[in-house]
């Protein structure tokens, strides 16, 4: 199955002619995951090669509005998750995002009178106070949004998902082939990361085994594949560990929110070996105290966090508009050159064989599948 990561915008604080707001695409077969919709989110779908009717879930890291603007106006004029064929109804879309996200949404909706040719449901991840500085956290903190009540027209009931004390982490969905699990970061608003697991496959048939023990192509086939024991009508017992090469190790892409550092030991856990880990670097390492005081990181603090977890590769985004992409960097403006950046992170890892990616706006990372262990 392939898998690709499509970076929609790499730049923090607002949209500039060179670097949209922060949005980014997670493709698998025939589905997209949206995470982060800044301003503009749209028409960087438009230029891309992705289509934005293939969306089917969306991943807000947290309420700035540079990772959140975008959403209500993708929502109105994008028809998203729509199947291939008219006459079928489209499936819901569903938004995981911190608290308050289901009210900002309905509000956008409603008074500006919009509708929706989809329904679609908010389900909110609970922050913590240790997220944020304390004047991030609104006081009273705000109640958990009735998930039933006054809903707008396509909106169905969403789940408000508490931290996993043990754990400490939000279990935000699971299916056949992934699970996906959010965790905490400090950020000036309290701001969250994504892990992305797949699950492992069943390795490939050794088909001229089967063969051997007599066994024909056909629906028994199917059912060693999913881990059942067959037994055959001379009596011959076939089990998969028998006909099945090594399972196929799944991919894990790790995608961090806006933030100066990790919370608990969770976030660190979950990145580990990851195939990619996105993490911004909003300034470089010479404005460390400035970015940490906004609750940025720089790409020594990046990579700090890529030494702990040991991804294959760490992909910087999230950058200051002063950064300009490659190519575009005017005379005398060295300093601000985006390549530093990643010569800075790439600094602080040597020797730990973990590769450094600048992510530029329409940069499409392929995540191979991987080989058995
Ligand atoms: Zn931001
Ligand atoms: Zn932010």
């Amino acid at each position: 199955m392939s898998m690709d990561l499509t970076f929609l915008g790499t730049g923090s604080a607002y949209p500039s002619p060179h670097r949209g707001a922060s949005a980014l695409v997670l493709r698998t077969e025939g589905e997209c995951w949206l995470f982060d919709c800044g301003e503009g989110t749209q028409t960087q779908l438009m230029k891309s090669q992705l289509k934005a009717s293939r969306i089917t879930k969306v991943f807000i890291s947290h309420l700035h509005g540079d990772h959140l603007f975008g959403l209500p106006g993708l929502l109105c004029t994008v028809a998203l998750n729509c199947s291939p064929s008219p006459a079928q109804a489209p499936a819901c879309v569903d938004i995981y995002g911190p608290r308050g996200l289901r009210r900002f949404l309905r509000v956008a909706l409603e008074l500006s009178g919009s509708q929706l040719p989809f329904p679609y449901a908010v389900h909110e991840l609970e922050p913590t106070a240790d997220q944020c500085p304390p004047e991030g956290w609104p006081s009273p903190p705000p109640a958990a949004s009735p998930a039933d009540d006054r809903l707008h027209p396509q909106e169905r009931p969403g789940r408000n998902i508490p931290l996993d004390p043990a754990e400490e982490c939000y279990a935000l969905l699971e299916d056949e082939r992934f699970v996906v699990l959010a965790f905490r970061l400090f950020h000036r608003l309290p701001s969250f990361g994504f892990c992305v697991q797949e699950r492992e496959r069943p390795g490939r048939l050794k088909t001229q085994l089967l063969r051997d023990l007599g066994v024909k192509p056909g629906p028994i086939y199917g059912r060693l594949k999913n881990g059942e024991t067959v037994t055959l009508e001379s009596g011959r017992v076939v089990t998969p560990e028998e006909v099945l090469e090594e399972a196929i190790p799944g991919r894990k892409v790790c995608v961090l929110g806006d933030c100066s550092a990790p919370v608990g030991e969770a976030p660190l856990r979950l990145c580990r070996g990851a195939d990619v880990l996105v993490h911004e670097a909003t300034l470089a390492d010479g404005h460390r105290e400035r970015a940490v005081e906004h609750g940025h990181s720089t790409p020594g603090m990046a990579a700090a966090v890529a030494r702990a977890c040991r991804p294959r590769r760490l992909v910087l985004s999230h950058f200051s508009q002063r950064y300009r992409p490659p190519g575009l960097a005017k005379e005398g403006e060295g300093e601000d050159d985006v390549a530093e950046l990643g010569r800075q992170a790439e600094e602080a890892l040597r020797g730990t064989g973990v590769e450094v990616v600048l992510a530029e706006d329409f940069l499409t990372l392929p995540i191979p599948i991987k080989k058995p262990h």
